[in-house]
């Protein structure tokens, strides 16, 4: 069995007008939302690119390219969903995944459980094989002014050799 483990980091700006959705969940009353050609859902994002690295597949960008009109307001989901069955073509099972959310507000626990069972849902995972954490910026960087959230992740893939 060969057994890989790939990164991800994205990084999105606030913006008024906007929803804000991470890991698939729409956060409720969010005063500001995340700016994108697609619907900025960092999470899924950087859990996508951490996929596309452990399975040596290129990144995020190669695969939807934000000139491409078929992905404006694209559902994060809908790319992680495709992700995820490239790597089956490839042979690649997805283990597990870890992710870190930075963003300074809201308050993002309450929607822990729910992103977790999205993203495991998305990716044909158990809500245990997939860990969201978030942390803030300490008041310091661009999260911590509140001008955008970034995330990364991490995700584990196997296959027969
Ligand atoms: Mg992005």
């Amino acid at each position: 069995m060969s057994t890989r483990s790939g990164i991800g980091y994205d990084s999105h700006r606030l913006a008024a007008g906007r929803r804000l959705v991470l890991g698939g969940v729409e956060i409720e009353g969010a005063e500001l939302g995340l700016e994108g050609h697609s619907d900025a859902d960092v999470l899924t994002h950087a859990v996508v690119d951490a996929l596309l690295g452990a399975a040596g597949l290129g990144d995020i960008g190669q695969h939807f390219p934000d000139t491409d009109k078929r992905y404006r307001d694209a559902d994060s989901a809908d790319l992680l969903s495709e992700v995820c069955s490239f790597l089956e073509d490839h042979a690649w099972t997805i283990v597990h995944i870890d992710a870190t959310v930075v963003c300074e507000r809201p308050t993002l626990g309450p929607y822990r459980d729910r992103m977790r069972t999205c993203l495991a849902a998305t990716a044909g995972l158990r809500p245990l094989e997939v860990n969201v954490k978030f942390t803030t910026g300490e008041g310091m960087g661009f999260v911590g002014r509140g001008e955008g959230i970034g995330a990364l992740a991490v995700a584990t893939v196997e296959r027969a050799q």
